[in-house]
């Protein structure tokens, strides 16, 4: 099943894909800092693909902090925090934001907390190349 989304003013669209139906799928609150403050709940699957469009490039901000191992990305002139991807070489693995999708009330499972402050480099990154979804970036323009 393919979930549609984006950005509030269009710059930025994503599109998730995953053969479990909304309900079945796990749905993750980060407790990180940054996550915290957004009250994000996201999304993936290593079986799924997401896939970011950016309308507009020069309007996607990309945050990092702590480890600094991924792009939090967001839309710079809407403000909405889309997803989150991690390069790995050629590689690119990406959650999708529930919020950010337009069905999002399909994804019914309450949120899970999620800790992974104990999580040195190596760890985070392993988690996030295991069960993150395969992602790509499209830039029309
Ligand atoms: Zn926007």
């Amino acid at each position: 099943m393919r979930h549609h989304g984006g950005c509030h003013c269009g710059a930025i669209t994503i599109d998730y894909e995953s053969a479990l139906a909304p309900p079945a799928i796990e749905v993750r609150a980060c407790l990180c800092s940054f996550c915290r403050k957004h009250g994000s709940r996201a999304v993936s699957d290593p079986q799924g693909k997401l896939t970011l469009t950016f309308h507009d490039a020069g309007a996607v901000q990309r945050y990092r902090f702590g480890l600094a191992t991924a792009d939090y990305l967001l839309c710079g002139r809407c403000g909405v925090y889309v997803a989150a991807v991690l390069a790995e070489g050629d590689a690119l693995y990406g959650v999708a934001i529930i919020n950010a999708l337009d069905d999002a009330e399909e994804f019914t499972q309450a949120a899970k907390p999620v800790d992974y402050s104990a999580e040195d480099e190596a760890a985070r990154r392993l988690r996030r190349r295991t069960r993150w979804t395969p992602a790509e970036i499209i830039s029309p323009r």
